[in-house]
């Protein structure tokens, strides 16, 4: 018996080597990474550069406590990454992985209310469904019951708006006026809630486990940023999935030119390589806490060397190897193949991604969206037989079908149209 537990009591196979976009286990069974783990290891497994920077920095140190030393990887990092925002977004705060990245993002915006005497902002609202992480501030603002009811009583729960999941609700995602409709929905919660105790909108630009890639539809983006300026509630974009290229753009919401007041990072920020996340947000958000005497928020391991060498590295592979543009070229591929399978598929209700973040959703009935009786089981079949014939899909089943039954299939962002065809 393995003294190891996570979510439940399946044993797994062992992990022994990994190279690209396969991975193999102690068996000698080889696997297509067709989910990049978890949507993280963007640039591959086992890149060279990425190791040799990584073997650099632990032959020069590997820790030094934030608070003590600046180090010149973390400066590195910081640079580059600033390089890669949207205007403006020049401040940057480095933590180990995406729920550490919401909750920073999330303190930040309120040390900034109470610095600039808005101190009766407070509320977070976020979509539904939706995931932003499992600690208990980032369960919070996530719209996905089975994993936030059990810790319902600790934690105050944020406000929810639906996220726009045009295809359920037999609205045209390519019509302005969908757009319209669904962040409208944010703007009546603001107004519900009263504006001045609203503090942030926080979003995936695309829905990741969740939503299983959901695009947000047309006009949808620009409206939800003219409703946040209307009622000073700052617009938090949570790109731990969606950045760093992963949708054919570095950041998810350049694809709408979408301004975002913090952008939040994690995945493949690092790639896999170490535990790395953090936040970017401009000086008028970051200067008054800094008047008020700091920002009162901090983790041991912000701004590990070792991570932030791996994340300078792993930022410079992105650039050198032209994956962003990459990813857009295979996303469409890929898309178009999956749409192919959908056509022959009954159960495959609905394909849609950006990029290389793609998914498709099982149902029961795909012309009235009704999702799999809980008791069939192909769902998990299928996950089975791509496990047995060695590729890795990410898949989500929810509890009721409430939130859907995806499957994401995300390979690496160096997938090539071969490694395309192995997959579909
Ligand atoms: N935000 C999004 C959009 C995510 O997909 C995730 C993880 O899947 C998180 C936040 C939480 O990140 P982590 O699991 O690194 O804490």
């Amino acid at each position: 018996m393995s003294h190891l537990f996570y979510q439940g009591r399946g044993r797994k196979p062992v992990l022994d080597q990994a190279r690209g976009v396969y991975m193999w286990d102690t068996d000698g069974r080889r696997y297509l990474d067709g989910s990049s783990g978890a949507m993280v290891c963007n640039i591959g497994h086992s890149n060279p550069a990425v190791l040799a920077a990584m073997r650099e920095q632990m032959e020069r140190a590997t820790f030094g406590y934030r608070l003590h030393f600046e180090t010149e990887a973390s400066e590195r990092l910081a640079a580059k990454t600033v390089a890669k925002m949207p205007e403006g977004l020049n401040r940057v705060f480095f933590v180990s992985g995406g729920s550490e990245a919401i909750e920073s993002a999330m303190k930040l915006a309120r040390q900034h209310a109470v610095a600039t005497g808005r101190a009766g902002r407070w509320k977070v609202i976020s979509r539904s469904p939706s995931y932003h992480g499992c600690t208990l501030g980032a369960l919070a603002v996530t719209g996905f019951r089975s994993l936030t009811e059990p810790f319902a009583p600790m934690m105050r729960e944020m406000p929810k708006v639906p996220a726009p999941r045009a295809y359920l609700d037999g609205l045209d995602p390519e019509d302005p006026a969908t757009g319209r409709h669904y962040a409208d929905m944010l703007e009546a919660q603001i107004l519900r809630e009263g504006p001045e105790s609203v503090l942030a909108f926080v979003l995936e630009p695309v829905g990741g486990a969740s939503t299983g890639a959901l695009v947000p539809p047309e006009g949808y983006m620009a409206r939800v940023r003219e409703i946040c300026d209307r009622h000073g509630v700052l617009l938090i974009m949570d790109e731990v999935m969606t950045g760093a290229g992963r949708t054919g753009a570095f950041l998810g919401c350049e694809h709408w030119d979408t301004q975002p007041d913090i952008v939040v990072m994690s995945k493949g920020f690092a790639a896999g390589y170490a535990p790395l996340g953090g936040i970017v947000a401009p000086d008028w958000l970051v200067e008054p806490v800094l008047d008020q005497g700091g920002f009162a928020h901090g983790f041991t391991y912000a701004g590990n060397p070792l991570a932030c060498a791996a994340g300078a590295a792993v930022l410079d592979q992105i650039e050198q190897q032209g994956m962003v543009a990459n990813a857009a070229r295979m996303g469409e591929l890929l898309l178009a193949r999956l749409r192919e399978l959908a056509a022959r598929y009954e159960i495959i209700g609905d394909v849609r991604g950006k990029g290389l973040l793609t998914a498709f959703e099982f149902m029961s009935d795909p012309v009235k969206k009704t999702p799999l009786p809980r008791e069939f089981r192909a769902f998990e079949r299928f996950v089975q037989i791509a496990y047995d014939n060695g590729l890795i899909v990410y898949s989500r089943r929810t509890r009721d079908g409430v939130e859907g039954d995806h499957i994401l299939v995300c390979p690496p962002l160096i997938a090539t149209e071969a490694h395309l065809d192995e997959i579909t």
